[in-house]
């Protein structure tokens, strides 16, 4: 398959993306990893007249620490958040995420920066973002603007970003003493898609009662959701196996589940509750107090 016809242009810089972005307008797309872009276009649901290539721009690729925060730039791809010595020791979530991401080839080519802006329903980064409570930070030739996780996932495949801007990075709070985390998902076989991916990070306090609980899935509606009912039926609570599991029979409350070929909304539904149950029990388990 073979996409329509489109003119390829490589940018150097941030700013000068930015004014190929101006000087196309509705023709042009982005490109950083290609790999929903390009088979988008090869299916023709995507005919841009330019493609404006940011892969290559040096300020959007890597990740440091800054005033408290990890910072990633939108260009980085997934192999290296799961490989980074930093993430894997403070941000252990987002590495366990990136290293369930596809198989080899998509984490060598795909971005943390793509794979939100395309905002896949079944995408697995938004589940652990969406947890993690990252703020994601968005230029254009007017400023720059940062957006909450919970305010960036608008819809099926919609997010705040407007025409005009690029993510440029997303920063996230370390991990805090006695925090566990895991990021479990039901694999769709073929692509390593979530069906249902949930990510778990719970904080217990010196009293071992739960005192931070973030649960962030994806897979289950059209955008990935922090399941608030789920987080809050546990919060303040010891961390026994009933009430876990009484927690996580609220993963689908208020969510219109999607169905397709790989699952029904009933099926989708109960492996929201059932992978929520088991990512906190072990999310909890690994927490050393
Ligand atoms: C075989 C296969 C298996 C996959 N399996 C999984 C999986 O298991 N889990 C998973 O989560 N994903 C999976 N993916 C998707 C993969 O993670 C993609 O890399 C990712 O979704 C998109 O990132 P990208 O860098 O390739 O973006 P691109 O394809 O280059 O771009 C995607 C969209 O985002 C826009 N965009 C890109 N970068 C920016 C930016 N910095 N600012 C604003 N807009 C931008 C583009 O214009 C485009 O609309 C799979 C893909 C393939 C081909």
């Amino acid at each position: 398959m073979f996409p329509a016809r489109f003119q390829y242009h490589r940018a150097g810089s941030v700013k000068e993306a930015l004014g190929m972005l101006q000087q196309f307008g509705d023709d042009a797309k982005l490109l950083s990893g290609g790999h929903s872009l390009l088979p988008m276009m090869k299916l023709r649901l995507a005919q841009p007249a330019h493609l404006v290539d940011i892969g290559g721009i040096n300020d959007l690729v890597g990740i440091r620490e800054e005033g408290g925060k990890i910072v990633i730039g939108g260009a980085t791809i997934h192999d290296q958040v799961a490989g980074s010595a930093v993430i894997r020791s403070k941000l252990g979530l987002l590495a366990e995420c990136a290293a369930a991401i596809g198989d080899i080839q998509v984490r060598n080519r795909g971005t943390i920066g793509g794979s939100l802006a395309h905002s896949d329903p079944a995408a697995d980064y938004p589940a652990a973002i969406q947890a993690l409570e990252g703020e994601i930070r968005l230029e254009s030739g007017s400023g720059a603007r940062t957006v909450k996780a919970n305010d960036f996932f608008v819809d099926l495949m919609t997010t705040a970003i407007k025409p005009g801007e690029i993510l440029t990075s997303v920063s996230f709070t370390p991990h805090t003493a006695r925090t566990g985390y895991t990021y479990l998902k039901h694999r769709q076989p073929a692509s390593g898609f979530a069906v249902v991916g949930v990510a778990a990070l719970v904080t217990l306090d010196t009293k071992g009662n739960c005192e931070r609980v973030r649960v962030g899935i994806t897979g289950l509606g059209p955008k990935a959701f922090r399941a608030t009912a789920v987080e809050s039926a546990l919060t303040g609570k010891k961390p026994e196996a009933a009430t876990i599991g009484q927690a996580a029979a609220h993963a689908a409350d208020g969510i219109d589940a999607l169905a397709d070929i790989h699952a029904s909304a009933e099926f989708r539904a109960e492996l929201a509750r059932v992978y929520t149950r088991r990512a906190l029990q072990q999310a909890i388990s690994t927490i050393k107090v």
